[in-house]
């Protein structure tokens, strides 16, 4: 499991009940109902951050347009290499990427899903998929 630490923040906006919530959830998932909501949701992702118009990103948090970077890589990423598959030969742990290109140790995807697959090592799980980072 990703951890809550890892998860990304969206923000979401119901149609139906006018109530606007955030929820923490993969990048690939989706929610379709409000938690708690007795109408026919009708739920839109909303940007985490707001457009700025000020294109320099003056007024914008330091932190915040670090954590939009982040959030545009790690998007990249994803489209790119995702989903992975992994697996344990001769005691070596091969990636392969959505095109059956084989990571080097020190692509950034192979660094990232390093400690996650040693941890399905630990459970005696010796190949896997993973659909997102
Ligand atoms: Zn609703």
């Amino acid at each position: 499991m990703i951890m809550d630490a890892d998860m990304p923040k969206y923000l979401y906006n119901c149609s139906a009940c006018k109530e606007s919530f955030e929820a923490f959830h993969l990048m690939c998932e989706k929610l379709d109902k409000r938690e708690g909501c007795d109408k026919e949701c009708a739920l839109k992702k909303v940007p985490s951050f707001p457009i700025n118009l000020n294109k320099s990103g003056k007024g914008q948090k330091v932190g915040e347009i670090v954590k939009q970077h982040i959030e545009e890589a790690r998007e990249e990423i994803e489209k790119e290499h995702y989903p992975i598959y992994w697996e344990v030969t001769d005691g070596e742990i091969i990636i392969e990427n959505r095109r059956g290109e084989k990571l080097s140790k020190h692509h950034l995807v192979y660094t990232t899903e390093l400690t996650f697959i040693q941890e399905r090592i630990g459970e005696c799980e010796y190949s896997g998929e993973k659909i997102c980072v």
